[in-house]
């Protein structure tokens, strides 16, 4: 594998591989990686010649200082999981090398920006358009890689790729579960050992939500407010969100239309640490 720490170099290795015809599959990343991560690139490499990942701990991105402050870092340990699974080059860029000036290019994402995420984190994926933006125009990949996980995060980049027609096609990977149901994520790192032994309380209350909406025939009225009650009743949780969307614009629903795909999305703290996670109704 090799290791790129600055554009420059990143720029010489594949401009020679596109001189050679070789395809490039792109994975974006902030690190700390686990399972769910290296299934992304697993799947890069066997639809591209050339595997990309990078590992950026975006500042623009985070709206909590702590948040940022705190965000695991194991370049070291990530750097052998990644030789380990054969990719073929790591991006690991600096803040000089990111962000050599100020940048006052702002993206606006409309109503995807007005829920979920978007409302709670406000910036948020304005910093994550601006890193992914940049990212895309150096690696200039035919094919690019998201988690699933981050729902809203697919649906703000690919609305990006066809606002700003970059050329390649985007490919959203479904979300790795630990054993338990906890969506794996670099944040869990953070949990101590209560926090991670509830932590799965956030892919049940889904699971249970999804069983009231098609078994029971709930209303979402109702399931939203049992969601809150099974979270009041778990001191060390705090809800952010439960929304029921249309998958494909992510707008809340009051009904459910069994003829339009549908998710779960729910964020919480669990302690300090903020957990996303998300499934799908009809799936
Ligand atoms: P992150 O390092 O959290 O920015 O994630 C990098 C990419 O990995 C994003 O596209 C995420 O959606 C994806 N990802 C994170 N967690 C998982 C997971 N549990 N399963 C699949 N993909 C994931």
């Amino acid at each position: 594998m090799i290791i790129c720490e600055d554009v420059a170099s990143l720029k010489k290795l594949l401009k020679d591989y596109r001189n050679n015809h070789k395809s490039i599959g792109f994975v974006p990343t902030m690190g700390a990686l686990h399972a769910g991560h290296l299934a992304l690139i697993k799947q890069a490499k066997t639809e591209n010649d050339i595997v990309v990942c990078s590992i950026y701990v975006n500042p623009t991105q985070f709206n909590n200082a702590n948040d940022f402050t705190f965000y695991p870092r194991t370049e070291k340990e990530d750097a052998l999981l990644l030789e380990g699974i054969a990719c073929d080059v790591l991006f690991l860029p600096s803040k000089e090398e990111m962000y050599p000036y100020p940048v006052h290019t702002k993206f606006s994402f409309g109503q995807l920006e007005e829920v979920m995420e978007g409302k709670q984190r406000p910036g948020h994926f304005n910093g994550v358009a601006l890193i992914v933006s940049k990212l895309f125009h150096l690696v200039a990949p035919d094919h690019v890689y998201f988690g699933q996980k981050d729902l809203q995060q697919c649906a703000v980049i690919k609305q990006l790729i066809r606002d700003l027609f970059f050329d390649m096609q985007m490919n959203i990977c479904a979300t790795l579960r630990e054993e338990d149901g906890l969506a794996m994520s670099s944040r869990n790192k953070r949990l101590n050992t209560e926090e991670r032994a509830i932590a799965p309380k956030l892919f049940e209350a889904l699971c249970l939500a999804k069983t009231l909406l098609l078994e029971n025939k709930t209303p979402i009225a109702e399931v939203k407010q049992k969601t809150n009650h099974f979270f009041e009743k778990i001191p060390a949780f705090k809800l952010d969100y439960f929304e029921i969307v249309e998958t494909d614009t992510l707008m809340p629903i009051n009904t459910i239309d069994l003829t339009k795909p549908t998710s779960l999305c729910i964020a919480a703290y669990v302690g300090e640490v903020r957990l996303i996670d998300n499934i799908s109704l009809f799936l």
